[in-house]
């Protein structure tokens, strides 16, 4: 499964917030093997949220959208959506059950647009907060506050898979550029992938998609490797 993060927000653009939801979402989708093949930062604004939506969801299984989502005049990012489908926003009516059910309010002292969503978009439930979430046709749109972002995208993990990798790290005191015959005859040798990260140290990330052939490439590379 190949996927696109995009995240909402101009505060992300001018550095005043660190776009940790990202990441985070990254990590946990690599974890379940599901590739994230871009990570698109944009403005709060209706027309750069619908095109790299519609850009994404034909090219990518799924789109994750946050940020932005709830009913202040600078979030947008529902329009921005629906934008991209060709609809329109519209009250949701099990948005405003749920909240009916599980909120502290009444849905009538909710801001206006609090539980609209695109047309024929599912209801995906904040556990955390009052602002829905939606999901239409592989693009899921979750807020944007961080444990709202997670709780939410706990409730749909499940939908997404894909073949999981084994990640070995091989440490070396050896300058990145002396290795590199090293790292090609590796991936000549066993069907791997490396990754090289520079530091104080260089970890080379061997991985594969079983457990056996990202060891046994680990342990020779470790043979001929400087530790
Ligand atoms: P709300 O309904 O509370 O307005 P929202 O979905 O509209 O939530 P934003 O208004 O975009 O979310 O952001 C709310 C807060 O969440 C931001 O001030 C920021 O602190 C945090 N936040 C937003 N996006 C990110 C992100 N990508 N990474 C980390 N934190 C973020
Ligand atoms: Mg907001």
């Amino acid at each position: 499964m190949r996927v696109a993060v995009v995240t909402v927000g101009d505060e992300l653009l001018s550095g005043d917030t660190v776009d940790t939801n990202a990441s985070w979402l990254c990590d946990r989708l690599d974890e379940r093997g599901v590739s994230v093949e871009r990570i698109t930062t944009v403005p709060d604004r209706i027309a750069d949220i619908a095109r790299v939506v519609n850009e994404y969801r034909a090219e990518y299984d799924a789109v994750l959208v946050t940020g932005g989502v709830g009913p202040t005049h600078d979030d947008v990012t529902m329009d921005g959506v629906a934008a991209a489908f060709g609809r329109e926003v519209v009250p949701n009516e099990d948005a405003e059950a749920w909240i009916a059910e599980h909120g502290d309010y009444a849905v009538a002292d909710l801001t206006e647009g609090t539980t609209h969503l695109p047309a024929g978009a599912r209801l995906l439930p904040n556990p955390e907060g009052v602002a829905p979430g939606a999901a239409l046709e592989g693009v899921y749109v979750m807020p944007g506050v961080p444990a709202e972002m997670k709780a939410m995208f706990e409730t749909v993990t499940a939908e997404f898979e894909g073949e999981p990798t084994h990640v070995e790290m091989v440490r070396t005191s050896e300058p990145e550029s002396a290795l590199l015959d090293r790292i090609a005859a590796v991936r000549e040798e066993f069907d791997v992938t490396v990754g090289s990260y520079p530091g104080d140290d260089v970890r080379l990330k061997v991985m594969a998609t079983d457990a056996e052939t990202a060891a046994a490439a680990a342990a020779w590379l470790r043979e001929r490797v400087e530790e």
